[in-house]
Formats: C-alpha cells, structure tokens, sequence
C-alpha cells in the first residue's frame, strides 16, 4: 500500500468510527507521525493532502520540518515526544502544538519561551494512564489540578489532554480515563489513538490520533 493509500484508508476507517459514535468526523484531526521516516515520505504525504505531521524529537523535526515549512504554509507540526526545558526554545520556535506537557519545570520553561518569542503554541498535558514508572505524563490524580496550575501559576491555556496507553493493557480503559479527566479538566482537546487503536480512540472521543507506522510502514527502531 502507498502512503496515499494508507492515507485514504484510514481517514475512511476515522470517518466510520465517528460514524459509529454520532460524532462529526471533522472533529477529528489525523496527526501523520512521521519519525524516522525521511522527508520524501513527508512529501507523499503532503502531496496526498495531509498537512498535520507529529515527531516525538525536537532535533530531528528542526532537520526535516523547516524547508517543508517555507514551501507549504499551510503545514502543522505538533510535538508528540517528551520534552526537556534546555530544548523549550526550539519546541516553541518550531511547532504548533505540543502534546507532552507533563510537570512544573516544563510548563514554567514554555512560558518564559511563549513570552520571549511572541509565540502560542498550543498546549496539551500528558497523562501518565497507566502509571507506568519509565513513562512521561502526569499522574492520573494529579492532571486536572496540574491544569488548573499550568493557567494560575504559569499563565499557560492548556488545550487538552494526551495518553499513550500501555503496551498490552485494553486501549479503551485509558481512552475512557482520558476523556472523563477533560471533562473534569473542563478541556476540549483529547490525544489519543495510534496505528493499533485509533478507531477504538474515536469512538472515545479522540479529537487528535496520533498514527505513524499505519501510514509510513514499518519502523526498524521505536524512537
Ligand atoms: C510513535 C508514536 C506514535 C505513532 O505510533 P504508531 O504505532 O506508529 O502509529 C503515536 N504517539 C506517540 C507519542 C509516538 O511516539
């Protein structure tokens, strides 16, 4: 299958499970995550209507993304990937949402950025769902106050919430979780959904999926 086609495929598969869930498929926003995958892929992808790219790393979107980026304007480029503060003044510089906003450090870091550069990224904080000790995101119990800090403290809007879910633990439990902790967050944005369970993550309520290898194919590495 051509990336065009996988395109085509799974933004029929999205429309279907909003469908299925009395949900305007239009709410929901495909992010083409296209890590390690070099930027001719992009540019099929580009030349198959796809203008919404992810990459999980900061330095390898600043090699791949800017020339793209004066070539098509209408491109959007989120960060999927942790960040650290030392890389805030690239993150803000250079992407249009990001999606890993998970602790103090961070949300003081883009701030401080925001403000220096005149730029508003789009924020999302990430949810530690499956309390995982080697995973980024906040935990659970702690998201909605950590929003409401991230505006109190830190000036920042937050847009939404984002997950990962754990390998081999039921996606839907942590789709579920994520959407009732927007509710109390009282934020409209919901990451959630790879390549494996994005239409279980629109019937959920995703309004971003995060897909990457159903479009781009296999990756040799995880990155
Ligand atoms: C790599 C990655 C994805 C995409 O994963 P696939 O299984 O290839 O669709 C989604 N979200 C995050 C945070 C990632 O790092």
């Amino acid at each position: 299958m051509t990336i065009s086609e996988a395109l085509g495929r799974i933004r029929a598969d999205i429309a279907e499970a909003a469908r299925q869930a009395g949900r305007d498929a239009q709410a929901v926003r495909l992010v083409a995550v296209s890590k390690t995958f070099p930027q001719e892929d992009v540019r099929e992808a580009i030349a198959a209507g796809q203008r919404v790219f992810g990459e999980n790393r900061v330095q390898e979107a600043m090699q791949k993304f800017p020339a793209l980026r004066a070539e098509f304007a209408d491109l959007e480029l989120h960060l999927i990937g942790p960040l650290q503060s030392n890389k805030a003044r690239e993150a803000v510089a250079l992407f249009d949402v990001i999606h890993t906003v998970d602790r103090d450090k961070i949300a003081g870091a883009l701030a401080a950025e925001m403000r220096a550069q005149g730029r508003t990224p789009q924020l999302l904080v990430q949810v530690n769902t499956g309390e995982e000790p080697q995973k980024a995101g906040i935990a659970p119990r702690e998201a909605v106050d950590f929003v409401a800090r991230c505006r109190t403290e830190h000036g920042l809007a937050i847009a939404g919430l984002m997950c990962i879910p754990p390998v081999g633990d039921i996606p839907a439990l942590h789709f579920a979780l994520l959407d009732e902790l927007c509710r109390r967050a009282g934020v409209a944005e919901r990451s959630m959904g790879m390549s494996q369970d994005y239409e279980t993550a629109v019937r959920h309520g995703a309004t971003l999926v995060r897909v990457g290898s159903a479009i781009f194919g296999h990756r040799d590495y995880p990155a």
